[in-house]
């Protein structure tokens, strides 16, 4: 007999609040990522450290839009030399934005001069890698995989115990493009394989008794980068781990198809509870990027930002101009962060559909609109005084800020 799929969902399962997987919280300067924190909204500025002043003010524009933690790249020792100018800039003419810089395993004593300026280090696994390339080799023994092991440890040693003696923290942020050849030989290019590469690098962490750690399993492919997510998450479940994670999708793309491609994967993780800190990474400039964390994070009821509209699509029954009004209703209030705020087409069926909005726009009559305040019908207005009347109401009730 076939079973709908959904006859086994019991009340739990109908709980429409988003129950985040617990974590351990990890500060990264003054902002917490994980440990029942609100989702940590980051983004990664494309100036030159060099350029002391541009880097400066790229920063701050990320920031004062709502990106928590800005991401630089330091590819030489000058870039790193650099970073105390951008901190101490930073401190003097705003204030101490948290920042967090990729290095490479190559440049040990540069990833050592990054760590003494900024608050958190990204390192990717796939990068560690110690021998020279050799096409006739097909696989790895144990040994040699443990041998290579101990060699990611012994280079990464010095940064974790700097890292650890100033209560800083580390992204270890494997990205499936990348992974390590003895990975891919021995897992195969696999949401597993990605799991056991940061595995490798948290039980070295561990080992050194560091565990301010945030992890990564990015893909430029969703499916793949769910799996790795959903993966890691339960290994962790089962080994007794409670790193946060940071969630998002590689190379995602511009436009529409980069934000929906991006939202598919770290919304569906954030609804399943999984993520505590996201990029959004678009081939845009980086500003665009923290209005969609923030969609994503206000759709979800995870954070909210803004006023939350909800409009009807409008059908043959609508009283008025839908768009024009919601419009409207949207420049007259959009800056009523907290607020719900429905607009909808006719009282047959808006008045039920407004998802227990605070206020309600809804079409009456032809030329004139009901205003709600939850459920209740509060006044009859022509449609011309709509607006006007909507802010009247609000301000009535106290819950009026002027723009
Ligand atoms: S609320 Fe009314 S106007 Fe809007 S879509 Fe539904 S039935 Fe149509």
């Amino acid at each position: 007999m076939l079973t709908h799929p959904y006859a086994a969902f019991n009340q739990l399962e109908y709980d429409t609040t988003i129950r985040r997987c617990k974590t351990r919280p990890v500060k990264v300067g003054n902002v917490t990522i994980g440990g029942g924190h609100p989702v940590v909204v980051q983004s990664m500025i494309n100036e030159d450290t060099l350029n002391i002043e541009g880097s400066v003010n790229a920063i701050r524009h990320l920031h004062e839009i709502g990106c928590e933690i800005v991401r630089v790249t330091v590819p030489s020792m000058a870039h790193a030399k650099a970073l105390e100018g951008i901190k101490q800039e930073l401190r003097q003419t705003y204030e101490d934005v948290p920042i967090v810089a990729d290095v490479h395993h190559n440049g040990m004593k540069i990833a050592l001069e990054v760590a003494k300026h900024i608050e958190k280090v990204r390192i990717n696994p796939g990068l560690y890698v110690f021998e020279k390339p050799n096409s006739k080799r097909t696989e790895y023994t144990q040994s040699e995989f443990e041998e290579i092991g101990e060699k990611i440890g012994e280079t990464l040693k010095p940064l974790i115990i700097s890292l650890r003696d100033q209560g800083k923290a580390m992204r270890i942020g494997v990205n499936h493009g990348s992974l390590a050849e003895r990975i891919l030989f021995t897992y195969g290019d696999t949401p597993e394989g990605m799991v056991e590469s940061a595995l490798e690098f948290v039980r070295i962490c561990e080992y050194l008794d560091f565990r301010n750690l945030v992890i990564s399993m990015k893909a430029s492919r969703v499916p793949v980068m769910i799996a790795a997510y959903r993966l890691i998450s339960k290994r962790m479940n089962e080994l007794g781990m409670d790193y946060p994670l940071h969630l998002g999708v590689t190379e995602a793309g511009d436009g529409e198809y980069g934000r929906i491609k991006s939202t598919a994967g770290i919304a569906t993780l954030l609804a399943d509870g999984i993520g505590d800190t996201i990029r959004v990474s678009l081939t845009e400039s980086p500003e665009k990027e923290i209005p969609v964390c923030y969609s994503i994070l206000q759709a979800l009821g995870l954070r909210k930002t803004m006023v939350e509209y909800t409009a009807c699509p409008s059908c043959g029954r609508t009283l008025f101009n839908l768009e024009k009004v919601l419009h409207q209703v949207r420049e007259a209030t959009k800056h009523l962060t907290g607020l719900d705020i429905a607009v909808m087409g006719c009282i047959v069926n808006g008045p039920g559909e407004m998802a227990d909005a605070d206020y309600g726009y809804v079409g009456k009559t032809p030329g004139y609109i009901s205003l709600y305040r939850r459920r209740e019908e509060i006044k009859k207005v022509p449609e011309d005084d709509g607006v006007e009347e909507l802010i009247s109401l609000i301000k009535a009730d106290g819950l009026w800020v002027d723009p």
